[in-house]
């Protein structure tokens, strides 16, 4: 983290970085950049790819005096967890770090997945807690969505996951989150449908068009005025399906953002400028 009343600048940038495997297409670099300069603070944001293997040398090297920080993704959010000096209750709970800050040569590990999935759908859905909602996915982004939920006070959380096995897997690892489990295919996954007021696909199906978690028949199924969150940052089938529903429509792109203006505060100590980072990850997108 960096003290704003004691910038080095003659010693040279600052760097932060993102690691992950691959990490070409990865869309930190475009949200944190323009928001460093923005506020001037001197530093460069870089990929850091880091094959399976590498890690424990990649952490290391983030002790370094002249390193903030760095976001973590796929495959190394859970040997982040083992490899940092402090973890935040909520990355201890999760099983994954996303985010590793450097402070004095201790390293510091959070998730900020689960803040940021929480604003995104407070964002739409303002004061409103969903009773009941249904999480498509057991994995990594299944469970900060499960402690996100919970952590906005649902009462009622259904996983549904292609491997039944991994979902419980998923609800005894996050207990006591009220989570019930089933398959995807299970006819219960259509009485958990009618009565769900929020549906959130956390599997990695959406990336490509005709990629549906869910059949539409059973899309069907959600009361009006339930909302529909995709993890995916890109208009998915399933949120195109849901909006001609007239549902409402949640895309990953503001869980993204929102996560990374967390650890961008974690980081640098000041607020993050969230429009800024916003219009970034859109043009990113749009570019990418
Ligand atoms: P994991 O690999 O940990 O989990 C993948 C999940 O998708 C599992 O539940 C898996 O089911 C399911 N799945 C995969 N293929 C299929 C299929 N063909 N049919 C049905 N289910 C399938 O991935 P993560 O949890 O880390 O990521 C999930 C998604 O969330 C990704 O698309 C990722 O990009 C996105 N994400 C977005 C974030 C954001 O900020 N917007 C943050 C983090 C993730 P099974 O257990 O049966 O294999």
């Amino acid at each position: 983290m960096i003290d704003a009343r004691q910038v080095d600048r003659a010693a040279g940038p600052y760097r932060l970085g993102v690691i992950g495997d691959p990490v070409a297409h990865s869309l930190s670099p475009a949200l944190h950049q323009p928001a460093l300069d923005l506020l001037g603070i001197p530093a460069v944001y870089e990929r850091w790819h880091t094959r399976p293997g590498e890690m424990a040398a990649r952490v290391a090297s983030l002790r370094d005096a002249r390193v903030l920080g760095a976001n973590v993704t796929v495959p190394h959010k859970l040997e982040a967890l083992r490899l940092v000096d402090e973890v935040s209750p909520a990355a201890r709970r999760a099983g994954a770090v996303n985010t590793i800050v450097n402070r004095d040569g201790v390293l510091f590990g959070d998730n900020t997945d689960i803040a940021g999935f929480t604003a995104s759908i407070a964002a739409v859905l303002g004061a409103e807690i969903p009773k009941r909602a249904v999480v498509l996915g057991a994995g990594g982004a299944a469970r900060a969505v499960v402690l996100g939920l919970e952590a906005m006070g649902v009462s009622e959380i259904v996983v549904a996951n292609r491997d039944p096995e991994r979902a419980r897997q998923l609800a005894a690892a996050l207990a006591p989150a009220p989570v019930q489990t089933m398959g995807i295919g299970d006819a219960a996954l259509r009485d958990a449908l009618r009565d769900a007021s929020l549906l959130v696909n956390a599997t990695s199906l959406g990336w490509r068009a005709g990629e549906m978690p869910l059949d539409t028949r059973a899309l069907a199924l959600l009361p009006a005025g339930a909302a529909v969150a995709d993890l995916t940052y890109r208009d998915t089938d399933l949120l195109l399906a849901a909006g001609e529903r007239g549902l409402r429509a949640i895309d990953g792109l503001a869980m993204l953002v929102h996560q990374g203006a967390r650890a961008f505060e974690l980081f640098t100590g000041r607020p993050a400028p969230l429009e800024v980072m916003f219009e970034a990850a859109r043009g990113a997108r749009a570019g990418g």
